[in-house]
């Protein structure tokens, strides 16, 4: 065989680090720009800022179409990626490098290509590997801005059987747009685990390896194993290969069917205590996913991801039909759909709200405070709310509350709408439930007392971890705070605390968990004995969640 010939066919190992949990097999398929290579002229410094200003409306069109697509295929935290690929789009800085290269001649695309990489290289330069990661996302919208300024069409990767991308490096936007019929997993040359890219490739459940060590295009076409276990990339695997990977596949597919079996069984304890499991979703769209997933009911609709990601607010008919959508889908389930106000502020941001500054956000002017602030907004989500609970067992959930005045003038709220739909004569359930997060350390401690004025309670952990280890969530360099056992027990102590108190205020109220926490199957078994009588989780989680309730005595 010719020596080049060999070099195709030989075995080889790359190492990089691995993402995801099973091993796939696909034929390694370099991913080219599809960027035109072209560039245009100067046309004069209106010509080239109207120019600029179509394509970034373009743009930001674009990414907001992305930005629900991964909402509805990968959830919350995904899309996420998007709402900061939206920021990026319109960053002072960005604008400014933008605008003033075009001023002194510099054609729009060629000046949106320059500031792009200009504010990556800022952001590669930054000492926190979170920020640097974001040098990737600036890049991403540089370059949607630069193709649609040169009239090229949006980017899609798919193809031909099953292929191994691989790529320098792949925005979060490529990512997205993976065709997962054909593309099994990529490989990135660049990249870190904190990246978006690799947080996009986990919740689509798309095994990847990051930073691997480079090799030659000469592979293109070369079979090739993923296996993100052991961070490698197997080039041209052996037989022998070859056949453990058919086995860890069939042990994939048995486990992922094994977790649908369950989906139609009860959340039942060895010894027989029930208990609710329910879904976390952000849309109806989701929602759907959760239904065929078996969950019971909705334990936290995220209202507030049906206004971001946009300019304006939606409208009450607009919020009625979403929430309405939910309820009758899971009419046939014996659990509530908890709709959760609307919970905006600190780090989500609402830009249409046109709220002020703050020091310090996290502690500032966010969840029921804003919208005890802003009465004609919340008035408008609360008669949807109410409009939507003539469909099903729809119930309200109230953020961030931290005494019983918020709850008492939330309820006067929502009993003056009441009355103006018994005016205008249009149905709601007269009897809907009204609950809290607890997410405040006060509010479980006092959870007894406010149990007077709540029909039920869930335990936001993301948020409780936070305001009890004063611990920003969004700080990675604090993450170890949280992880301890030493973080975990206060928190389960306060649990604890608040269930003790709802469950002694009346028997017919109830605690659950909403937050991260009550996914993690390693803690089940704590929330439990801490009293919780429901866990609210993503999609993906719930047959995991159901299986570990299943085996506990
Ligand atoms: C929480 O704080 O745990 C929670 C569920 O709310 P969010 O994550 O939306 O703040
Ligand atoms: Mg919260």
């Amino acid at each position: 065989m010719p020596l080049r010939e060999q070099s195709k066919t030989k075995r080889r190992e790359i190492r990089g680090i691995g993402i995801g949990e099973w091993a796939v097999w696909g034929k390694i398929r370099f991913v080219s720009s599809e960027i035109p290579t072209k560039t245009l002229a100067y046309r004069g410094m209106r010509e080239e800022k109207e120019a600029l200003a179509s394509a970034l409306t373009e743009a930001r069109a674009e990414i907001a179409a992305i930005g629900r697509r991964t909402l509805a295929a990968a959830g919350r935290e995904a899309a996420s990626i998007f709402e900061i690929h939206e920021m990026l789009l319109c960053d002072p800085d960005f604008l400014d490098l933008v605008n003033s290269a075009i001023e002194s001649g510099t054609p729009a695309a060629d000046a949106v290509a320059s500031a792009g990489e200009s504010l990556a290289g800022v952001f590669e330069g930054l000492d926190d590997e979170y920020l640097s990661a974001r040098a990737a996302d600036m890049r991403d919208v540089s370059s949607r801005v630069r193709r649609i300024l040169l009239g090229g069409k949006s980017e899609k990767k798919s193809g031909e059987g099953q292929m191994i991308l691989v790529a320098r490096d792949l925005s979060p936007g490529d990512t997205a747009g993976l065709d997962t019929a054909c593309v099994t997993g990529f490989v990135t040359f660049a990249g870190s685990v904190n990246s978006h890219t690799a947080i996009l490739a986990r919740a689509m459940d798309i095994p990847a390896l990051v930073r691997a060590e480079e090799f030659s295009k000469e592979l293109e076409g070369a079979s090739a194993i993923l296996d993100p276990e052991s961070g490698r990339l197997l080039i041209n695997p052996t037989a022998e290969e070859m056949s453990r990977l058919a086995d860890i596949t069939a042990k994939r597919e048995a486990e992922r069917s094994r977790l649908r079996t369950l989906s139609a069984l009860p959340a039942v304890t060895k010894s027989g205590r029930r208990i609710a499991l329910y879904a976390n979703i952000g849309s109806p769209a989701e929602a759907e996913a959760a239904h065929r997933s078996g969950a019971e009911g909705i334990g936290l609709f995220r209202s507030e991801f049906l206004f971001m990601g946009r300019g304006d607010l939606p409208s009450e008919d607009e919020q009625y039909e979403a929430y309405s959508r939910v309820a009758r889908l899971f009419s046939d389930r014996t659990g509530p759909i908890v709709i959760r106000t609307l919970d905006v502020g600190a780090d989500k941001a609402l830009p249409a709200l046109g709220s002020e500054a703050e020091d310090n956000p996290a502690l500032g002017m966010r969840g029921i405070r804003l919208c005890l602030e802003k009465t004609a907004i919340f008035r408008t989500q609360l008669r949807a709310i109410l409009r939507a609970s003539a469909h099903g067992r729809v119930a309200i959930m109230l953020p961030m509350v931290t005494n019983i005045d918020e709850i008492r003038r939330t309820k006067r709220l929502i009993a003056e709408e009441k009355n103006r739909l018994r005016f205008e004569e249009i149905e709601f359930d007269e009897n809907i439930g009204v609950g809290i997060m607890i997410e405040t350390p006060a509010a479980a401690i006092m959870a007894k007392e406010l149990a007077g004025e709540c029909d039920f309670f869930s335990v936001g952990t993301n948020d409780l971890f936070q305001y009890t280890l004063a611990a920003d969530r969004q700080n990675s360099r604090l993450a170890y705070l949280t992880e301890a056992e030493s973080g975990l027990e206060p928190v389960l102590r306060l649990i604890r605390l608040a269930s003790d108190g709802i469950h002694a205020a009346g028997e017919d109220k109830w605690i659950g968990i909403c937050g991260e926490m009550a996914a993690d199957t390693a803690l089940t078994e704590a929330l439990l004995g801490a009293g919780a009588d429901e866990l609210s989780v993503s999609t993906p989680y719930i047959a995991r969640v159901k299986e570990k309730i299943r085996g506990i005595e």
